[in-house]
């Protein structure tokens, strides 16, 4: 590499990002540029953090290149060197994962990680909660911004101390987490029972809400979601608790048998074979009400 002033070696990572995630998005209402987002965690790692080591600079700005672009390891490696690429790849998800263990090991790689990394990873985590609490993503509804605000502070828990000031960034943004509503029927995490998708790359649950309703969710992580949607998303059946019963009915004239108690009826729900049936069934068959929201994953 040539010698450039560390001004010229952090605006070259800046024109490759914007390049590489030119017709991205945010997934907040406004559908923002994407490039937004790794400029605002260079930004702060420079204003807050004090940072003023360029390398880390740069991995801010091009840390989701390779995970959400077609960028290569080996193309950074060329472009900007060892250390960036290093710690691109220190906080870049293995894709061939599911969305779920691939959250998982972000909190079990955690204490592992290296100074830049790390410093990259608390920015980053402060900055989808800052996003998320003052421009959501379309239908997350309360829950799922909860379960991410939680998420994103074990995460950042688990990361070795790197900076004072940056730690207290991001303790501010988690202290705006979304206050539960008790309004909200979905506003409580309630009880899973998994079962199989048909395709590969899907999966389904039937979740009892805490205020009784019952939730059918297709969860699509698969390559074709991915191409179509940029990431996962999730199909979410809601059933109300009033019309548990109705659905309770449904299933004893549909297949024979007594209507199961409504405490059994979740478990009932998951012996269909697949959650593409029993969705199927539901919206076809079952004459119940339901609301059908759709749910996008950062
Ligand atoms: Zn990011």
């Amino acid at each position: 590499m040539t010698q450039q002033s560390g001004a010229a070696q952090l605006l070259e990572a800046v024109m490759f990002a914007a390049e590489r995630h030119r017709n991205q998005r945010r997934k907040d209402a406004e559908a923002s540029p994407y490039i937004n987002h790794p400029i605002a965690l260079a930004h702060l790692l420079a204003t807050t953090g004090g940072i003023e080591d360029v390398d880390v600079l740069r991995a801010a700005i091009l840390h989701d290149t390779v995970e959400d672009t077609e960028t290569t390891e080996n193309e950074l490696r060329e472009r900007f060197g060892n250390a960036v690429a290093g710690i691109v790849m220190e906080v870049t998800d293995d894709k061939s994962l599911p969305k779920q263990r691939r959250k998982e090991l972000q909190i079990e790689h955690a204490p592992h990680k290296s100074r830049g990394a790390a410093l990259v990873k608390l920015a980053d985590k402060t900055c989808n909660l800052r996003d998320i609490a003052a421009t959501p993503p379309a239908d997350w509804p309360l829950a799922r911004r909860q379960a991410y605000f939680d998420w994103a502070k074990s995460v950042v828990d688990a990361l070795p101390p790197v900076s004072e000031p940056l730690r207290k960034a991001f303790d501010e943004a988690y202290a705006k987490c979304p206050a539960a509503q008790n309004s909200d029927p979905t506003a409580r995490e309630g009880h899973w029972l998994s079962m199989p998708g048909v395709l590969r790359g899907t999966s389904g649950f039937v979740r009892v809400l805490d205020s009784g309703a019952i939730e059918i969710e297709l969860y699509d992580h698969s390559a074709a979601a991915e191409s179509s949607f940029g990431g996962d998303v999730s199909t979410i059946y809601l059933i109300r608790k009033e019309n548990l019963t109705a659905l309770a009915n449904a299933l004893a004239i549909g297949f024979g048998g007594d209507a199961p108690s409504l405490d059994k009826l979740p478990q009932q729900l998951t012996e269909f074979l697949d959650v593409q049936s029993l969705i199927d069934w539901l919206v076809k068959n079952s004459g119940v009400p339901f609301e059908k929201r759709v749910d996008f994953e950062v």
